[in-house]
């Protein structure tokens, strides 16, 4: 395990930037393509079979890109939804999206923005601008949204899978994982075949068999034999240079996790930023995806 970064937005893994072309408008979805084992027909989506989860974090108080991740899952399905925090930081609409997170009554893991929110510690070890927009939301949430942040679980088990924010080995000190080497400290502290995580914003697969590989999120094939530890990007704040909206549908009845980008609205949020009197570059990094 490498120790966390001293910058909390340092990990910029390589990608190749897919800039907006034009941003706003009807939102674009491509779905990455799927890898099955041979004999393995690929189910079409949507699909009307039970048990189609979204899986969605990092939305950092983007409600326009929350809300589009949202319907689309609804589009696609899904019946059941968990949340893999950080629902609060960085951008505009905090309340908004912890009330609607709330509203939807699933299971929400606490991320490292939601646990330093609720808090009234010191930020001055953080990276100025995260700072900034920490203070900004502390203010931005009455004391009942706060303790509601407080209140969440690092880690939980639903169905027979697990999520967690960060990793599995030490979940409250908010290690990254960026490469296959850190995967492997979570994989000795994972004990179901599947686990989600986000914390990166950037999606990614590491599977374990013999040894952990890791590949780029692809739509994923879940085999007899293989953990998974899967990272389900970023709702409201990527840093894959892709700057669409990302999350995960778990697909159990066929053992597959679909990753789903979306166009949306980021004018808005970019102008909600600027409003509020946030920095400005945390507007502008959302056009970059970084
Ligand atoms: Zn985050």
């Amino acid at each position: 395990m490498t120790p966390p970064p001293q910058d909390p937005d340092a990990p910029q893994p390589p990608q190749p930037p897919k800039p907006p072309a034009i941003p706003g408008g009807a939102p674009v979805v491509t779905q990455a393509p799927v890898v099955l084992p041979e004999g393995v027909e690929a189910p079409s989506l949507p699909s009307s079979s039970p048990r189609r989860i979204a899986i969605f974090g990092d939305i950092h108080a983007n409600l326009e890109a929350l809300e589009t991740v949202l319907a689309d899952a609804e589009e696609q399905g899904c019946d059941d939804f968990i949340c893999m925090g950080d629902i609060v930081g960085y951008n505009a609409d905090p309340a908004a999206c912890l009330e609607r997170v709330r509203a939807m009554g699933c299971p929400v893991v606490k991320g490292n923005h939601d646990e330093d929110a609720a808090g009234t510690h010191s930020l001055e070890t953080m990276n100025p601008v995260a700072a900034a927009a920490l203070e900004w939301t502390r203010r931005m949430l009455s004391e009942d949204q706060r303790t509601w942040l407080r209140r969440l679980r690092m880690v939980r088990q639903v169905e027979d899978f697990t999520v967690v924010h960060s990793t599995l080995d030490q979940p409250s000190n908010w290690n990254y994982v960026t490469n296959r080497f850190d995967a492997m400290s979570n994989f000795s502290y994972q004990f179901t075949q599947v686990c989600f995580h986000g914390h990166t914003h950037v999606p990614r697969v590491y599977i374990k068999k013999d040894k952990v590989t890791e590949t780029p999120a692809e739509s994923v094939a879940i085999e007899e034999g293989s953990k998974y530890f899967i990272n389900v990007g970023s709702v409201g704040q990527p840093r894959d240079g892709d700057w669409r909206a990302c999350y995960a549908i778990y697909d159990m009845p066929n053992e597959l996790v679909v990753f789903r980008r979306l166009e949306y609205d980021i004018e808005t949020t970019q102008r909600k930023i600027l409003d509020a009197e946030l920095p400005r570059m945390l507007a502008d990094r959302l056009a970059d995806g970084r």
